[in-house]
């Protein structure tokens, strides 16, 4: 019999749920049964329900529907069927979902391995807090809150979470003394005069005298303001830098406050914190908005995570760090918060991504019986000896198909190095069990390319290969189409147009995604759904720090391809200022005249686009070599806008010597194969992530003689040069990328695999330092033993934890913003 709450307490939210759950099943589990998702207004709808009185059962309950919820928008559709069975289940019968009845809060569960904090009051109450909308902080109205969105800023968590850039240390008042000149110093004086001279400017000139008896200059120009907020016989505290003059000491424009009052506390006499800002906002309105919302804060100690992980990690109290990574009271405070929130980042992600991984382990798959000797064979008709890694990573993926289980495997290779055959190997796999195979390529130019490649390594192993992209022409597309439902195409390869309706495989058991980073879950979902719970190989290039790949990675296996084919020249990098360019073309030259060809990127497809900024253009690059350094030679353009058959002809002609330079944006990048071209020219270089680079690179040397990367530094800084230089130091996209990452801090990076997530990655990375990475192996560790526990944390002890996920990943957040 049903121990839940009696029906008046639960009968209309619980009756809510289950229409919304039919409702959800009935269209498909795409999370569209509501306006902003049918899990946010799910869970809404339970977070409404445990304000009332609950029964200790009935809590238990609502956490395991919560635990079913929480992640429910990151999940593919199949598993979503199934939660929402589940959710079905659990609200037609309120039985609690672990079979027992749950624990009163305090008693530790029985033979649990740990004792996990229960959720206190203070933490329950700062939830409340930080759940709130910034609207509800005294002096955010409509149009603040708007400005506040332009920084993702929504709820208080997210305005507490907008970490300091940086800190200003106004602590100690300096001395009106030699020592001070040329430094912004605060300065406590007492006002003695104040003139206002109306000339073409606005000038307000003051003296004041501090309290050792020394005077004091101020200045302030075309400033309105200033004159009303000063009194002559008040004290003040002003902040600027100190000037010598003939007539004694200045600070000019100084920034000031009346002092002892809540507004000199505030911005004066403390570490003052320093934010990334948006038009419409000063640092000081927003720091007055922070100390509103660290005001809401309860002045107790407040915790989320289970004690053991909180004081295995040695992390401080959360309430105590949201005041201290805002208004520290020393430094060592400060970074102490700073590195509390990194862990919080990284952990909960981690969560995220194995909650996922567990998720999508046990899908059951169509096991490949393959007679042994199946990668031999495949291996012996290959036109090249395989490497040891490509014959490792073909092991590892007839290991997983063989099993009655979903395959999910990362292919993880430096550009070049031979991942095209590795797919081969799938799709060929996939044949000889007597299933078909789908290639997904991110654009027209790679489809076309992989499927030559696919073709000429698996047509003489019997198999019929077929490409369709945007520009397959309708009579061809029907015939394709027509072969793949019934079976006469083994092997389709293609871009976005190989998941549209009309496209029905007869018997799809293999997909394989190229570039996965370029794409969504959504589209790895919609090419999934075209069989029966096909095995699922992704490839990328992206070169990630083996770090972070097993953390963002963290729901696939890896198999990494580690050297590249042999017989490969070395790429000579060479880095140019702009007054140079000259040398970069006589390069190219030289190498058109010993029959070899040239790759000209550029940043930005025509001028206007880009707001009269200096971005050499595709257009007028081509205008520019055509008529000068480039003269007489064979030259065409390349760029995203153009139709997709003229972008076929173009890279046809190039392909196949017809041209000698290609001035192309970065449409290049990824994958296209022409072993002749040997020079590969990059203008702007400076305005391209080092990944890019590296990539971009990748598309020469791939001959047998040596190529050259001539980088183009436009604007010419100190720090763009030292960036630039990693390229020409190194040739390992694994340490570009470690580099990169030290340089720039993990963002860069994880901006370039977001795209994969569609959530957030770390919440905002502009928090994350190299440094914090290094604790991810073991973060990533007593995250997966907490799973282990209690795998969809759905336990009561965790409420507060699941609370704090769905906050940290709400429904239909865009992405961050972290400038
Ligand atoms: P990527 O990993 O960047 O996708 P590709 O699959 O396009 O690399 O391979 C790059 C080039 O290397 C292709 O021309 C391919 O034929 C060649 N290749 C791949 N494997 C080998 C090998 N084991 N030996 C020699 N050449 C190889
Ligand atoms: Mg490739």
């Amino acid at each position: 019999m049903s121990s839940g709450g009696s029906p008046a307490e639960s009968g209309t939210w619980k009756e809510l749920l289950r229409d919304l759950v039919r409702l959800e099943l009935k269209r498909g589990c795409k999370d569209d049964a509501a306006v902003g998702g049918f899990s946010r207004l799910a869970l809404a709808t339970l977070e409404g329900s445990s304000t009332r009185t609950q029964h200790a059962t009935q809590r238990g309950v609502s956490n395991g529907l919560r635990s079913l919820l929480v992640d429910y928008q990151f999940l593919p559709n199949h598993v979503r069927a199934d939660r929402c069975a589940a959710l079905l289940a659990l609200l037609d019968d309120s039985v609690p979902p672990t079979g027992g009845s749950p624990l009163p809060a305090d008693v530790p569960a029985v033979g649990a391995t740990s004792v996990s904090k229960p959720s206190s009051d203070s933490m329950k109450a700062l939830l409340q807090v930080l759940e709130e909308p910034v609207s509800k902080l005294w002096g955010v109205g409509p149009r603040v809150q708007e400005i506040m969105g332009k920084l993702g800023v929504a709820s208080i968590a997210d305005l507490l979470q907008h970490t300091p850039k940086g800190y200003l240390d106004l602590r100690h008042p300096a001395e009106l003394s030699r020592e001070s000149l040329g430094q912004m110093v605060l300065i406590k004086a007492r006002l003695l005069a104040v003139t206002e001279i109306r000339r073409k400017v606005l000038l307000v000139k003051a003296t004041a005298r501090d309290p050792g008896g020394r005077m004091l200059h101020l200045v302030w120009f075309n400033n309105r303001f200033v004159r009303n907020r000063l009194q002559v016989g008040h004290d003040y505290d002003f902040y600027g830098r100190l000037e010598n003059s003939f007539d004694g000491a200045h600070l000019m424009q100084p920034a000031f406050e009346e002092s002892g009052t809540p507004a000199a506390q505030l911005h004066m006499n403390r570490i003052v914190p320093l934010y990334h800002l948006t038009s419409g906002i000063t640092q000081k309105g927003l720091r007055a908005h922070v100390w509103r919302a660290v005001g809401r804060i309860p002045s107790v100690t407040a915790e989320y995570l289970p004690r053991d992980i909180a004081s295995h990690f040695k992390l401080p109290d959360l309430a105590w760090s949201y005041r201290s990574l805002h208004f520290p009271t020393d430094e060592h405070e400060a970074e102490q918060a700073r590195g509390r929130f990194a862990f919080d980042s990284l952990f909960l992600f981690e969560l995220r991504v194995l909650m996922r991984r567990h998720a999508e382990q046990d899908v059951p798959g169509s096991p490949f019986d393959l007679p042994t000797g199946t990668v031999d064979r495949y291996v012996g008709a290959l036109p090249f000896v395989s490497t040891a890694s490509q014959t490792a990573a073909m092991r590892d993926i007839e290991g997983d198909v063989r099993r009655p289980r979903q395959m999910h495997r990362l292919l993880h290779g430096d550009v070049g190095s031979g991942k095209t055959a590795v797919a081969g190997y799938a799709a060929y796999a996939a044949k000889v069990a007597g299933y078909q195979s789908a290639v997904l390529s991110p654009t027209e130019i790679l489809a076309e390319q992989t499927g030559r490649v696919l073709q000429e390594l698996l047509a003489p192993l019997g198999l019929r290969v077929a490409t369709l992209t945007g520009g397959t022409t309708k009579s061809q597309r029907k015939s394709i189409l027509s072969a793949v439902a019934n079976g006469e195409v083994d092997c389709l390869v293609g871009t976005h147009a190989i998941l549209e309706e009309g496209v029905v495989f007869e018997r799809l058991g293999l997909s394989v995604v190229d570039e996965q980073h370029r794409f969504g879950v959504a589209q790895r979902v919609a090419l999934g759904t075209k069989g029966k719970e096909p095995h699922s190989l992704v490839m990328s290039a992206t070169p990630i720090p083996r770090t972070l790949a097993l953390t963002i990675y963290g729901d696939l296996d890896i198999s990494e391809l580690l050297e590249k084919p042999p017989g490969r020249f070395p790429i000579q990098t060479h880095l140019l200022t702009a007054t140079k360019r000259d040398s970069a073309y006589a390069m190219v030259r030289e190498q058109v005249a010993m029959g070899r060809q040239a790759f000209i990127v550029v940043p930005a497809i025509d001028p206007a686009s880009d707001e009269g900024d200096s971005t050499v253009s595709v257009e007028e690059t081509m205008r520019e070599l055509t008529e000068g350094s480039l003269k007489g030679l064979r030259i065409a353009s390349l760029h995203g806008r153009m139709k997709s058959s003229d972008k076929q002809s173009t890279m046809d002609a190039f392909r196949s010597g017809n041209l000698d330079a290609l001035v192309a944006t970065t449409v290049v990048e990824v994958g296209v194969d022409v072993p002749n071209a040997s020079v590969m020219v990059i203008e702007d270089s400076e305005r391209f992530g080092l990944a890019t680079l590296h990539q971009l690179r990748g598309r020469v040397g791939r001959g047998s003689s040596v190529s050259h990367c001539m980088l183009i530094q436009g604007n010419v800084t100190a720090e763009g040069t030292e960036r630039l230089q990693v390229l020409v130091d190194s040739d390992d996209g694994f340490q570009i990328a470690e580099e990169d990452l030290k340089l720039r801090g993990p963002g860069d990076i994880l901006g370039t695999v977001q795209h994969g997530y569609d959530v957030p990655l770390f919440g905002s990375t502009a928090l994350l330092s190299y440094r914090d990475l290094s604790a991810l192996p073991e973060i990533r560790k007593v995250a997966s033993e907490l799973l282990e526990r209690d795998p969809v944390l759905g336990a009561p002890e965790h409420a507060d934890l699941t609370r704090m996920l769905s906050l940290r990943y709400p429904a239909s957040k865009p992405g961050m913003e972290d400038n």
